[in-house]
């Protein structure tokens, strides 16, 4: 595209950003009459923003297995051998809040809530895909499947492939994508938001529009703003996703006067295989994270044990454990495991570029875990299989209540001892995935400025608004909430462009 088409193009929305919230906004805006232009900073080859790396947990309430077939086919033979229990709007709430220690905004976490069924059946009616999580969110026990809460389908191939669905869907509205294009900075005439500068080719281009959405993510790869706004160490944090997300649309909107909102000082950070590269690479999306240390041990440079790591299932507590790995020396913890759960790991354990040890004893294990203290180490492990509970069984599909006695940090479910040989360790540091501030928006995503008030023609979704995650996230959230504000912010911004068109 040329900058003359860009320039000369004045959609009635203008979408800076082409990931999953762009891409519901867009299609959004096309279902409510709108003509729409779509701008992304990313050249064609790494399009998706972060979305691309998903492994496509996709979190929404359900009531039982007949809201699922509405999404997917499953068979009654299916039910006979999965128990996908329910998801109430009640329990959705409950980990929201519970999670974010209570401080999620109440207004946008009932819209999160409320609207999870009938978006995950908009997005499928998109073109995108689901199946159910077998295996990551519920595993065979007594030869049957059983989840545990949340997560009951997921996104058939991950991000790639709701990308997929999503770009063609935009391709069959006519929203034509220009890559290579960041926005650069808001134009506000009157009051009110009027397009964008963006640049092309390494000139300015003023794009004029009705309405602007801006759906182009947080602040998570840029490392000066990590370490400004998350602390010190946070500049040194691999990037799991995009490098794109440099908070450019936060800078812009902050520009103009938008809210800042939410948890400034928070993020979304996981276990990250300590070789990985500094971004995430496209060819592995999220294979670099290593979800299952409830079955295991997670262990210091100085030996030590420094979480519960059974507190609660994973998808409860990888999002904020990540951060924890930052505040060890070194910045790196290793995950131990036996080979009683080997069976249980999610195949992110299995990838070529991991960087693992093994060892048929604990001794020759602690002198192949790289950093860590080895005598600290072996004490450690026997301290923690003398404490470990040998009456209550283990079962990965409920918390258990196997858990120890009397150490400094008790693991409080899934304490099985360490004491089946091979054992294995897998090496990692933090890896971000997106960070938790953002814009204050309103229930129709639109940008609010430092007093409250309504920016006129600014709308925002997905990692780019504030208030939803604080300290901790609800796994499959994100592209959740990412295509519940991106439609919304798609009828809002084109009701906004035509109201203005008509008074014109
Ligand atoms: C490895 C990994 C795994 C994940 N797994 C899951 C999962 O299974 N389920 C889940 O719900 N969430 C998951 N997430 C989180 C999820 O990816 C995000 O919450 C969601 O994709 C964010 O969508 P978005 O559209 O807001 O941002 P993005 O998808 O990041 O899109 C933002 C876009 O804006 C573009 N952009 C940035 N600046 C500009 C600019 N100035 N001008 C124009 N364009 C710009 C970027 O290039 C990018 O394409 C995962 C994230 C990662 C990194």
């Amino acid at each position: 595209m040329n900058e003359q088409k860009l320039s000369a193009s004045q959609p009635d929305v203008l979408v800076i950003g082409a990931g999953n919230a762009a891409l519901c906004g867009a299609i959004s805006a096309h279902e409510n009459g709108a003509k729409v232009v779509i701008i992304e900073a990313a050249p064609f080859e790494e399009r998706g923003g972060n979305s691309h790396y998903t492994g496509g947990a996709f979190r929404f309430a359900y009531n039982g297995p007949d809201d699922l077939r509405e999404i997917c086919a499953i068979s009654d033979e299916d039910l006979k051998n999965i128990d996908f229990g329910t998801y109430t709007e009640d329990q959705f709430f409950d980990d929201m809040y519970e999670m974010t220690q209570f401080r999620t905004d109440p207004e946008l976490c009932e819209i999160l809530v409320r609207s999870s069924l009938e978006t995950a059946k908009w997005v499928a009616h998109q073109g995108v895909k689901l199946h159910p999580g077998l295996g990551r969110q519920a595993y065979k026990v007594d030869g049957k499947f059983k989840f545990w809460g949340g997560l009951a389908l997921h996104i058939n191939g991950g991000g790639p492939e709701l990308l997929a669905a999503l770009y063609r869907k935009a391709a069959e509205c006519q929203i034509p994508i220009h890559y290579n294009t960041p926005a650069v900075e808001l134009l506000r005439e009157h009051g009110r938001i009027v397009g964008v500068i963006a640049e092309q080719d390494g000139e300015r281009v003023e794009v004029r529009a009705g309405a602007v959405i801006l759906a182009c993510g947080s602040f998570e790869s840029n490392p000066e703003m990590r370490a400004r706004y998350l602390g010190p160490g946070w500049d040194l944090a691999k990037v799991r996703g995009t490098r794109f997300n440099m908070g450019a649309g936060l800078t812009m909107a902050l520009a103009v006067g938008a809210q800042p909102y939410g948890n400034w000082s928070g993020c979304h950070s996981v276990a990250w295989d300590v070789n990985a590269p500094p971004f995430g690479d496209l060819t592995i999306g999220d294979q670099f994270q290593k979800h299952n240390y409830p079955f295991g041990l997670l262990i210091n440079a100085r030996g030590e044990r420094y979480v519960d790591e059974g507190a609660n299932f994973h998808s409860h507590t990888y999002a904020k454990y990540g951060g924890e790995i930052m505040r060890q020396p070194g910045m790196f913890a290793w995950q131990v495991f036996d080979s009683k759960v080997t069976d249980l790991l999610r195949s992110e354990y299995r990838i070529r570029r991991v960087t693992k040890a093994e060892a048929n004893t604990i001794e020759e294990l602690a002198a192949k875990l790289t950093g860590v203290d080895p005598d600290a180490f072996v004490q450690t492990v026997q301290e923690f299989n003398a404490a470990c509970r040998a009456d209550v069984p283990f079962n990965p599909n409920i918390k258990d209540g196997k858990r120890t006695h009397g150490l400094a940090i008790d693991k409080t479910n899934w304490a099985n001892p360490l004491d089946q040989p091979p054992y294995h360790a897998y090496h990692v540091t933090t890896g971000v995935t997106f960070t938790f501030g953002g814009l204050k928006v309103s229930t129709g995503a639109a940008v609010a400025d430092l007093y409250g008030r309504t920016i006129p023609g600014l709308y925002a979704a997905g990692e780019i608004v504030g208030g939803l995650y604080y300290f901790n996230y609800a796994s499959g959230t994100g592209l959740m909430a990412g295509a519940i504000f991106g439609r919304l912010a798609g009828k809002s911004a084109a009701s906004f462009a035509r109201q203005k068109a008509e008074a014109a």
